[in-house]
């Protein structure tokens, strides 16, 4: 194997979201491993609060943090900030936009997945998705404007327009936004106005099957329905998007949605790179299978994980598309090279393919909140629904603010706001058809 002047194996981590800081933490401080970790965005992104970053409960830098900074007491890891534009698997070497080269003996490709529109790129400029922080605050910034010009225009049809919020995809991610815009406009930004009545918006959530939340059961589906009837949701479902134009969603029953701000969260696709992995790709949205040990068929140095990764584990488990999955991905292939590293200084050298350990994901459960006191979980035959469930969301998203942000002021500043309904984060910065000051 190829190393460092030093003898250290080169591991290459395209991607620091969890599956690709998890396995850089789990290697940090190992001197055995020189490990370089490559990220398009200099931050760790904390995707399951992104909706409260678009619908004004929390800034943005509440829910993500530099990667340099989380491996700042790693000597073994280098964390740069480039975008890989290339990845040659064989050859063992990746390319970014910088024109940087990154020779590698062991790579990870951890990217994670994108915004999906079946097919119709061209949706994506009349629509808004949510992946990204710049994502969230895009949304948050047309929303919030579009209140600010539905006070001022006296356009009835104009106002209308302004008004009206589609969301397209009964996930929990279109569950959770239409009962957080639900809270905005009712609860903290109900005496804002004068000219409008905010709890006027309307909230469109379109779902193309039969129901929504369609990963939990029935019943649980039917709750989340009911709940968001209350809080002035509309939910459709069996509606099937056929074009999306500015301003205006069109149905194949030949229904039109006159909607000015329209949000897709109907789905995700691979990063494309997995395209340049040189193995055939296992369904549309462009994943890939790899072998039980995350390695790929004929190419044990590389490894995938995350949301990029369709396969079932050793107990033949399909494993999800969610964040713990992710992490515990990440720590295998890591937990799998200290191992290796071991074996390879020892007796075992030539068995050490065979003995590599199968990936089994430790099913935590998933959940979705219903604006606030109302949620649904599911955890294996555990099911909760309503405050007992909301309960559960907010202790688990507590703990994980607390870690992350590691400033107990900051973190009692949003539970009183989120208490009391009066989130700070309703600053417009850069309206829609400004530039940004420099
Ligand atoms: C809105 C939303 C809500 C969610 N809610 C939940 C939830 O409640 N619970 C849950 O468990 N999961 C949730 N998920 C899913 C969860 O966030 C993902 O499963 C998880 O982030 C996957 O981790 P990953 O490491 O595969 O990819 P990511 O976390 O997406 O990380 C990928 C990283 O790769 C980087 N990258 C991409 N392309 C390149 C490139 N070419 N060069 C360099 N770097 C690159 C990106 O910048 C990013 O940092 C949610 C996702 C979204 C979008």
């Amino acid at each position: 194997m190829a190393a460092t002047d030093k003898g250290a194996s080169r591991v290459l981590i395209i991607g620091g979201g969890f599956a690709g800081l998890e396995c850089a933490r789990t290697l940090a401080g190992d001197s055995r491993f020189a490990v370089t970790l490559v990220d398009r965005t200099n931050h760790h992104l904390f995707q399951p609060l992104l909706y409260q970053v678009a619908t004004a409960s929390l800034a943005a830098p509440d829910i993500a943090r530099s990667i340099r900074q989380i491996l700042a007491d790693a000597p073994n890891v280098t964390v740069l900030m480039d975008e890989i534009v290339t990845l040659d698997p064989v050859a063992k070497f990746a390319t970014g936009s910088s024109g940087g080269r990154y020779d590698f003996d062991y790579i990870l490709l951890a990217a994670g997945a994108r915004t999906s529109y079946f097919g119709k790129s061209e949706w994506a400029d009349h629509t808004l998705g949510l992946k990204s922080l710049a994502d969230a605050q895009g949304i948050r910034r047309i929303v919030l404007s579009n209140l600010e010009k539905a006070e001022l225009t006296e356009n009835q049809g104009d106002r209308r327009r302004l008004m009206t919020v589609a969301i397209v995809g009964g996930g929990p991610t279109g569950v959770e936004l239409s009962g957080a815009f639900s809270d905005l406009v009712h609860r903290s930004l109900r005496t804002n106005f004068r000219r409008i009545d905010t709890s006027k918006l309307k909230i469109v959530l379109i779902e193309g099957s039969a129901r929504i939340l369609e990963a939990f059961d029935e019943d649980q589906s039917e709750y989340t329905r009911q709940r968001l009837k209350e809080i002035g949701v509309e939910v459709w479902t069996g509606m099937r998007v056929d074009d999306v134009r500015k301003g205006s969603l069109h149905f194949t029953d030949g229904t039109v949605l006159e909607a000015e701000a329209i949000i897709w969260a109907a789905g995700v696709e691979a990063n494309p790179l997995t395209a340049m992995l040189g193995v055939p790709l296992a369904d549309r949205a462009g994943r890939v299978t790899p072998n039980g040990d995350l390695s790929l068929p004929g190419l044990p140095h590389v490894f995938v994980a995350g949301d990029l990764v369709r396969m079932k584990d050793a107990d033949d488990k399909p494993v999800p598309g969610l964040a713990p999955a992710a992490t515990q991905m990440g720590r295998h292939i890591a937990k799998l090279l200290k191992e290796e590293k071991r074996l390879e200084q020892g007796r075992f050298a030539d068995k050490k393919l065979d003995l590599r350990p199968q990936f089994r994901y430790l099913d935590k459960g998933f959940m979705a909140i219903i604006g606030k006191n109302h949620a649904v979980a599911k955890a294996g035959k555990l099911k909760m629904k309503g405050l007992l469930a909301w309960f559960a969301w907010l202790f688990i998203h507590i703990a994980f603010l607390i870690g992350f942000r590691n400033r107990l002021s900051v973190l009692l500043g949003w539970a009183f706001a989120y208490i009391r309904d009066n989130p700070e984060a309703r600053i417009i910065v850069n309206p829609p058809g400004t530039k940004p000051q420099w």
